[in-house]
């Protein structure tokens, strides 16, 4: 294996390929503190801090599914859902076929042999383009003005054939010029469908529930996160989101050593037994340098969702590291920078982080805006104030985010702006300042403090949940190590 420079996990080629503004490698410095010098050698700042793609070819490491211990879950937990009611739709048939198929099933219901020796309905999609309505586009489709007249006819819950959105489609089987059978899409769960029966057009919504499967991942590093995380079967959303679980505690592009490892329970949604995607982490284990860091999700009867550790702490700051993703810091905190020329003293007050322009800038917390607008040097900027004690500012905008002003509340994680290069800057980039009482703080090393813990009133329920996902984890650590000692 050969170590090149600071090896950033997601630097790898493979991982970020599918990541937009991944392979973006320009230079940006803001030039706040400086004087505006033609000519300014802005390689000094970035001499030390040039990333590389991470170069690994250590076979990966021993990692596994565990089906076993996944079919353990489905019984046990209560976050898996009900399986799917509806199973004679899971045939692996086309899907204009297998519709025809449930189609016939339903409209007989009283007698199913005898759907058997019915014809195939024919279908047809019809899709909605622009300026489209629901009786435009039937008439475009052949159907006469009576036919879509007595659909619309049949009560309220047709209502959204007539709210039809560009690019929605119409699946539905002709009779001469009427309907026999209609088929829209609702949402994800639920298909209006409107049927022929004994001469009369009668409409019902189908509902195909999602279940909501957990399964589980184990994982050793020998190289990278990354390739241990693929190597276990990770989708990336869920690799991505279990690296942001633990940024508060690991830094995934320093810390991560050989032996390390990782457990991880996760939903997977399937409807109809098709996988259709993945749902949330549940519980998840990091060991770090022999260090173990544990997490569990937890909605509390508010609805709150949260990530905690099994004591019930935040997993989360109460600030961001960083209110930009995939970047690299091109100028660091330095409260005695040199001017390059001159050789006095010019602080630079704050981090900036280089980025291709429009990439959008987060809320580092919960906050108020107390600033939202021109400054010079700054160009376009964001000072949010958190609490008391804390305060953050975000310069060289290209653009405010949407409602953006003074007195406006975001969220952390909330995007306030995009990255650009208005102000005095060399490059689009982020100039990122941390303030604590007034005083500058260097962003990278400040100590952020905790978000909060689970509320008191919540803390029983909080552990009655959390004790079986720890005791999985448990298990999952063991066939880990047995797996590492075969
Ligand atoms: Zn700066």
């Amino acid at each position: 294996m050969r170590r090149t420079g600071k090896n950033h996990w997601h630097d790898e080629p493979g991982f970020l390929g599918k990541l937009p503004g991944a392979v973006y490698v320009g230079a940006g410095i803001c030039l706040i503190g400086t004087a505006m010098l033609v000519g300014w050698n802005q390689g000094n700042d970035d001499a030390e801090i040039t990333t590389t793609a991470a170069v690994t070819t250590t076979p990966a490491p021993q990692t596994s599914q565990e089906p076993l211990l996944a079919n353990l879950f489905a019984t046990n937990t209560k976050a898996v859902a009900k399986p799917a009611a509806n199973s004679s739709t899971s045939k692996a048939k086309p899907v204009e076929r297998a519709s025809a198929e449930e189609l016939i099933a339903q409209i007989s219901a009283s007698a199913p042999v005898e759907a058997e020796e019915r014809a195939p309905l024919l279908w047809e999609t019809l899709k909605v383009k622009s300026g489209d309505s629901f009786s435009s586009l039937m008439e475009r489709a052949g159907f006469s003005t009576q036919a879509w007249y007595e659909v619309v006819n049949l009560g309220s819950s047709t209502k959204a054939l007539t709210q039809l959105r560009v690019g929605d489609s119409l699946k539905v089987v002709k009779d001469e010029d009427r309907v026999a059978a209609l088929d829209y899409q609702l949402n994800v769960e639920n298909t209006l469908q409107v049927r022929r029966e004994n001469g009369t057009l009668v409409v019902k919504t189908h509902n195909t529930p999602i279940e909501r499967r957990t399964v589980s991942a184990v994982g050793t590093i020998e190289s990278a996160f990354y390739s241990a995380a693929q190597k276990a079967k990770l989708p990336d959303n869920i690799i991505m989101e279990l690296a942001d679980l633990f940024a508060w505690d690991i830094n995934f592009a320093l810390d991560i050593r050989y032996g390390d490892s990782f457990s991880v329970l996760y939903e997977e949604k399937y409807q109809n037994d098709k996988k259709i995607g993945t749902g949330n982490i549940l519980a998840a284990e990091f060991v770090n340098k022999g260090k173990s860091y544990r997490t569990v999700r937890y909605s509390d009867a508010n609805g709150k969702t949260n990530y905690y550790t099994p004591d019930g702490r935040s997993m989360r700051r109460a600030f961001l590291r960083s209110p930009v993703h995939f970047t690299r810091i091109s100028s660091r905190f330095n409260p005695n920078r040199l001017h390059p020329i001159f050789k006095t003293k010019r602080p630079h007050r704050g981090v900036d982080y280089a980025a291709p322009r429009g990439t959008p800038i987060m809320s580092s917390g919960d906050g108020v805006i107390t600033f939202a607008g021109t400054k010079t040097g700054y160009g376009k900027t964001v000072i949010i104030k958190h609490g008391e004690r804390y305060s953050t500012l975000y310069a060289h905008m290209n653009s405010l985010g949407k409602g953006m002003r003074r007195g406006k509340r975001v969220k952390q994680g909330q995007t306030i702006g995009t990255v650009g290069s208005t102000g005095w800057a060399t490059g689009p980039h982020l100039h990122y300042e941390f303030r604590v009482d007034g005083a500058h703080r260097n962003p990278l090393t400040v100590k952020l403090p905790l978000a909060e813990p689970i509320k008191s009133r919540f803390r029983a329920d909080f552990e009655a949940h959390a004790a079986p996902m720890m005791a999985w984890l448990d298990a999952l650590s063991q066939t880990q190590v047995a797996l590492n000692q075969q």
